[in-house]
């Protein structure tokens, strides 16, 4: 089960009309997208998804970006997904991110860094059974 990953678009990204680019981005990079919907999180969903930053500094802040607008979720997959995605996104703070990654070619700054990845293979089914049912995913 390390095929699959899950990926938000975060609102920047989707106001600077770069989701475009992204999914392209994704598909070049021989991932199959399985799942994808476009919908504004409300502030529960937010402060669920990420809940296990309740205690940084920065989720107040994070959470007012992530509902501040529409958002796009997808669940990815390729060999090796996980790992595989979190190269093809780059560091999170985009300053950091090398040529040709996702957050370097879109992000903005550390909190409005293009995309989200999971982190490891239990989280990604974790975050893909949050925004998917069995019969959205094809
Ligand atoms: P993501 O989980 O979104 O894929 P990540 O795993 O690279 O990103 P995390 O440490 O999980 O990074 O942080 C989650 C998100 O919180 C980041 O993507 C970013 O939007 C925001 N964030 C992280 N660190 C900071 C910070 N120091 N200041 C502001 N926002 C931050
Ligand atoms: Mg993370």
């Amino acid at each position: 089960m390390n095929n699959k990953t899950l990926t938000i678009i975060k609102p920047k990204a989707l106001s600077d009309n770069c989701a475009g680019k992204i999914l392209s981005t994704i598909n070049a990079n021989g991932f199959r997208i399985q799942a994808m919907r476009m919908m504004r999180l409300t502030r529960p969903q937010a402060e669920a998804f990420y809940s296990v930053h309740k205690d940084r500094p920065f989720f107040h802040d994070l959470v007012e970006f992530m509902t501040s607008g529409p958002i796009i979720a997808a669940i990815l997959e390729k060999e090796n997904a996980v790992e595989e995605y979190r190269k093809l996104i780059g560091s999170t703070n985009p300053d950091e991110a090398a040529d040709e990654t996702i957050r370097a070619m879109c992000g903005t700054n550390i909190q409005m860094n293009a995309v989200h990845g999971s982190d490891s293979d239990e989280n990604a089914e974790q975050e893909a059974n949050f925004f998917f049912s069995y019969a959205e995913r094809f």
